[in-house]
This record gives C-alpha cells, structure tokens and sequence, in this order.
C-alpha cells in the first residue's frame, strides 16, 4: 500500500470521527464524548498531514503551533464567560484569514514554479512553458473561492467581535443606497474572483480580491445591529468552514475539504437554528437592519406605581408551600456566577419533595447552550431541562416561577407583531405561572434595550440583588423557614 492510500483511509478515519463526534455534540450527555471523539480525529487528521506533506520547516510549524496555544492560552484564561461570543466571533475571522493565507501562498508557489518552468523552457534546458505548468482550473477556482470567503469572515468577524466588544456601534449602520454599494462591492470582488481565475500569473489580483472580500465583509456585518449579532457570528462560523472547504481543494487536502464541508454546514444549521429562536428570517436579519438597540421612551409608564420588590424571607416561605417550581436561568445568571446556590435550593427544594424543573430559552445568555453549560457544571441533572416548547406548556401548572437573571426571553412584548426589537421573538411563557419571582439588580434593560412589562405585572414580585447574592440568601432563608 502506497502512502498516499494509507492517509487516505487515516483521513477517512478521522472523518468518521469527526461526524460522530458531531453527533454526540447534539446531546449534553454524550457531548463529552463527542468532543473528544473530534479532537482525537484533528489529532489524526494533523499528524497524518505532517507525515504526509514534504514539510519544509518542522521548526517553523513548531513555532507557529507555539505561538498559537500561548495566544490561545491566553485568551481562554483571560476571556470572561460573558464575552464567549465575541471571542469565538474572532476564531472564525482567524481560520478566514488562515485560508486567505494559504490558498494565497499556494497561488504564490505555483506561478513561481509556472515561470521557473517558462524560464527553463526559454533557456533550452528542459521544461516546456505550456499549460501543463499552468495552474488547472479546480485550482484557480478554490483559490479565489478562499480568498473571497475568507476575506469576508476574516473582517466580517472583526466587526461582530467590535460590536460585541462595544468598540464599534452596535447601532446598524445604514445610508442612502446601501444595498447599491453592497452589490457593487459584490461585483467587483466576484471581478476580481474571475480575473484570478483566468489569469493566476497576475497573483496581484488575489491580493485585490481579498481586499474587495474584506471591504465587502465589513459592509455586510456593521449594517446589522448589535442584538442580530450572535446569528451574523454563527453564519460567519459557517463561512469559515466554506473558506477552510475552498483552501482544501486548493492544497488537494482531503480532510481539510471534509472538515471544512462539516463546519458550513453545521455553522448553516446552527444560523437556521437561532433564527428561528429570534423569530427572524435569515434575509431579515442580513439585510433588514433591525436589531438596533433602542432606547423606550415607555419605560415610566410601564412601571410606575406597579413594581413590587420582596426579600429573600418572603420568597422561602412561598417556595415552601410550592409543589412545583421552575428556574428560567439568563444572562445575569452567568454574570453573577449564581449556578451553585441555585443547584443547593434546588436538592433543598426537592428533599421537601418538590418538583423543580429548568426552562431553557435557546438564546439565553450570551451564546448557544450558555445556560446548560452553567448548569452542567453543577452537575444538575439534564433530565431537569426543559426547552421552551416543553416547559410552556407547563407554566400554568407552575406555582412558582424563579427568573433569575432573565430578561428578554421572558419578555412579553416579544408577543407585539411589530415594534421592538424583539417582536415575535418566542418567548417563555413565565407570566402564566401563579407567580413570578424576578432576580436581578435593577429595572435596568436586557441585551435589547427595552422595559418589560413582566416586571410590573399582578404576579410578579422583584427580588433586587446581585444573582449570587440573592441566591445565597434565599438558600440561607429556606433552610430557616
Ligand atoms: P438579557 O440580556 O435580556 O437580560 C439579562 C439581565 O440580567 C439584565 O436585565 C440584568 O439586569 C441582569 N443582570 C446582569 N447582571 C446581573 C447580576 N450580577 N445579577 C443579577 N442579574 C443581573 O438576558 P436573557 O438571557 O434574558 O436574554 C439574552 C439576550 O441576549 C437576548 O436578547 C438574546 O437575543 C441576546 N443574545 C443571545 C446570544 C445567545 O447566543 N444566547 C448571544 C448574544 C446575544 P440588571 O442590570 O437589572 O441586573
């Protein structure tokens, strides 16, 4: 058996994994599972590669690998839960910017070893300077393919990772005959596209191609508002596997092509997913502009007169008589780290025999899965999480209902056709239950911008505090009550 059948059926091995991996990524309980099984076929995928490849420079792909993890390293340690999405917003725009790279290197190689050709030709020394040396077709194609999409994720990424970051305005960025501009930017980039595939000996047009795609990336990404911003990251995911796809038929690497095909296509069904969550069209969400975050005038009104705040002691007392309780878990759960008193209520609660159950909205938090990752930390049984058509059916047979940190997943303006930026979003129907117990510190707005009438509703009562703090003063108080 040759070598290059041997990576083959390695690689073949490593996309197996890869896909079982995803597999068992779909379900928290195997999700462990899953992933190694994925990092086990990289590995595979990586060192057969290694082996494969006539490396030039072990050295230099050590350091580059060093380099990597220091910097890695340090983001991860450094990174707050809270601002996951911007982070893994930028490791997209990184494996663009790596395609550009390479498919642009590769193009660089072959025109040079095209005229080395040419000039050997030329000189009567061998070589024949015809298209035989040229560059093929698949080649010029996947070339400018990576080029174009990793430029758009690479600055497309850039721009999510600012407005996340409050760098830049989370406000979408419109003007007079934006959608002309766009299109034109498109077609000088597709232009260019061409241009590198007729002629790869002019490599200045690659470079020309990817600043078009970068121009066309930003354009694309800060005409979106700040709210819209976790989905443009997850088709920006996508894109990233489309590059990687592209810069694999380039190098003729087969994994690179699969691994790559995965992540497009899981990226696309993950962007599918949390439009659906938000109630919003793709098409919408790319060229609609909503999303901003707004300022409501309403506010006074919506609570003046009607908010009523209670204690820690009150609380107890009405969880004490519950018979059903259910936890709806959001953003201000993760900033307030209060995952651990809320898995101690919840063994207090059930020891008294009561049935507590977790409402997950599927964009609480600040990033997809935000709030079973927390919860699974604290080992809660993942038989207790309920998604959002699960659990709504169950609100109105819920005494009481504990939001902890939640805020527009809980909102009922969400119900409002139009007019917020988060109408028709589905929301969890807490209001239903016979009542609601909100924590968090102020009236203040969540990630949308805008009141919520929740708040002042005939059945609710505001618990204000910091999340871990009110948590751990319930615990103390139920066990007193
Ligand atoms: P929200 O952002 O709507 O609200 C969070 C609330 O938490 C705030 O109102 C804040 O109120 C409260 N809070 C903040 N810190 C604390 C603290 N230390 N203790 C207690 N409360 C605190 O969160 P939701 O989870 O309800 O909704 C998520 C929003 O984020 C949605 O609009 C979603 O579209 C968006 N989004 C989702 C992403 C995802 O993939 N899941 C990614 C990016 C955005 P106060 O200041 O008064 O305490």
């Amino acid at each position: 058996m040759n070598a290059a059948v041997v990576s083959n059926i390695a690689y073949l091995v490593a996309a197996v994994l890869f896909i079982a991996g995803l597999k068992g990524l779909s379900h928290p309980r195997s999700a462990v599972r899953g992933n190694l099984m994925g990092a086990v076929g990289m590995l595979l995928a990586i060192v057969v590669t290694l082996l494969q490849q006539g490396i030039m420079s072990f050295e230099l792909i050590l350091l580059g690998m060093l380099a990597g993890a220091l910097v890695g390293a340090v983001f991860a340690l450094k990174i707050q839960m809270t601002a996951m999405p911007q982070l893994v917003g930028l490791f997209n725009g990184f494996g663009g910017i790596a395609s550009v790279l390479v498919a642009g290197a590769v193009l660089y190689q072959a025109v040079m070893a095209m005229s080395a050709t040419a000039a050997g030709a030329a000189a009567g020394t061998g070589g024949v300077a015809t298209v035989a040396g040229a560059p093929d077709l698949q080649f010029t194609i996947a070339t400018a393919f990576s080029g174009l999409i990793g430029a758009v994720t690479f600055f497309g990424s850039v721009i999510a990772f600012g407005k996340l970051q409050g760098i830049v305005t989370e406000k979408p960025v419109r003007y007079p005959g934006e959608q002309v501009v766009k299109v034109l930017v498109l077609l000088v980039t597709i232009a260019f596209g061409v241009m590198v595939v007729l002629d790869p000996a002019q490599i200045s047009n690659y470079w020309y191609l990817s600043a078009a795609g970068s121009l066309l990336g930003v354009l694309l990404v800060i005409a979106i508002g700040g709210a819209d911003m976790p989905i443009v990251i997850a088709l920006l995911n996508s894109y990233s596997g489309l590059a990687a796809a592209a810069t694999g038929f380039v190098l003729s690497n087969n994994i690179l092509i699969i691994a790559g095909s995965l992540v497009g296509a899981s990226g696309i069904i993950l962007t599918q997913i949390m439009c659906k969550a938000m109630n919003r069209s793709l098409a919408n969400v790319l060229f609609g502009g909503v999303g901003a975050v707004v300022e409501s005038a309403a506010q006074g009104d919506i609570y003046a007169g009607k908010v009523k705040s209670t204690s820690a002691e009150e609380v107890a007392m009405i969880l004490k008589s519950a018979q059903r309780v259910v936890f709806v878990p959001g953003y201000g759960m993760a900033v307030a780290r209060a995952q651990t008193p809320v898995r101690l209520l919840t063994e207090l609660m059930e020891k008294d025999g009561i049935e507590v159950e977790f409402g997950i909205h599927p964009v609480a938090g600040r990033m997809p899965g935000h709030m079973n990752v927390l919860l699974a930390e604290e080992n809660i049984s993942y038989d207790k999480l309920r998604e959002m058509d699960q659990i709504n059916a169950t609100f109105s047979n819920t005494d009481v209902t504990i939001v902890l940190g939640a805020n527009d997943v809980v909102n009922p303006i969400a119900r409002e056709a139009s007019g917020s930026p988060i109408s028709g979003m589905p929301i969890l129907d807490v209001d239903k239950s016979r009542t609601v117990v909100v924590i968090k510190r102020s009236l203040g707005a969540g990630f949308a911008g805008i009141p919520n009438p929740l708040f002042a509703a005939e059945n609710t009562l505001m618990l204000f505090a910091d999340g871990k703090k009110a948590m751990d003063d319930l615990v103390a108080a139920y066990k007193d009550a």
